[in-house]
């Protein structure tokens, strides 16, 4: 079975670093990230430098990353401004990513609109992105919970899916933005999803899944039993909760790839070059990071038995 990976840690997780990455080395992860076998690889934002100034070198890491053919290069835009912001830029990316959250509470708080507000925008959103060139998905943040409202509703969830099929997006990603979305809540909510809205092919509903309680890659499984086939990742685990300082964030791109490749599916991505890249984040990032194949080495890397049982 045949499982889209894609990489969101040079964004999400960079994002939320407390000191500025430097462009030269976002450009080199990215490069690396491009050779590993990734289907996506969300690069940057297109949002005020002000309100997220460790994103504010999106053209520079557009203009300077080396693009492999058949890997995707996202920009998250969190509006229209973005939209043409990177509509603008003298590189642009093959895709741009808007978010709204299916809690209103959570919207105005995160991109401080009302739903109302928000889809508004997006017939704009959409046409302009398309004149440009490039493909765009929406978000749905806080599809399996919100941290100031607890529990979405599942039928909440499948009226913004239908409006944002309905307008024309390439693609919608379902976000359990801050780690509350358990196995059976996802299977629940995804086969009703691809029951009523048929997908027109294997990427066009995306998981985004955070191992804020540790259920990430259990969810995974519930989503790819419900027929999900795309899914987000982090390299190293990279990123964090923007509501729980010091808690987890993405679920990790290696551990998720080292996960699926065991079960048998076919993720076309090459662990062993993704790994080496996870070993190198502490260094970037300047402290300790949550993967967990990166230091206990692959399922099937064996070690030698003890001497006693050597002849
Ligand atoms: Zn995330």
């Amino acid at each position: 079975m045949r499982i889209y990976v894609n990489d969101v840690a040079v964004r999400d997780g960079f994002q939320i670093e407390p000191h500025f990455i430097p462009t030269a080395t976002k450009v080199e992860v990215v490069n690396q990230l491009s050779r590993t076998g990734l289907h996506k690889i969300e690069v940057t934002s297109f949002v005020s430098a002000k309100a997220v100034p460790a994103l504010a070198d999106a053209r520079e890491v557009l203009a300077a990353i080396d693009r492999v053919p058949g890997v995707i290069y996202v920009a998250l835009v969190p509006n229209l401004r973005g939209v043409h912001d990177a509509a603008a830029s003298p590189a642009r990316p093959d895709e741009v990513n808007g978010v709204m959250s299916a809690s209103e509470t959570h919207n105005r708080a995160n991109i401080n609109r009302t739903h109302e507000q928000s889809l508004a925008d997006m017939p704009a959103m959409i046409r302009a992105a398309h004149d440009a060139g490039m493909k765009i998905t929406m978000s749905l943040s806080t599809s399996f919970g919100c941290p100031f409202e607890g529990r979405v509703h599942e039928d909440a969830v499948l009226d913004f899916v239908a409006r944002f099929r309905d307008l024309g997006f390439d693609g919608i990603s379902l976000a359990d933005t801050t780690g509350m979305a358990n196995p059976r809540q996802v299977r629940s909510l995804t086969a009703k999803v691809l029951e009523r809205f048929p997908p027109p092919d294997e990427t066009f509903y995306t998981l985004h899944f955070h191992n804020t309680r540790g259920m990430g890659l259990a969810n995974v499984v519930a989503g790819i039993e419900a027929g999900v086939r795309s899914f987000d990742g982090s390299v190293s685990g990279l990123g964090g909760c923007p509501f729980a300082p010091g808690a987890t964030g993405n679920i990790c791109t290696e551990d998720l790839v080292n996960m699926l490749e065991d079960m048998g599916c076919d993720t076309r991505v090459d662990l062993a070059k993704l790994l080496a890249v996870a070993r190198r984040i502490p260094q970037v990032v300047g402290h300790d990071v949550p993967g967990q194949v990166m230091k206990a080495g692959q399922t099937l890397e064996l070690h030698e038995p003890p001497a006693r049982l050597r002849s």
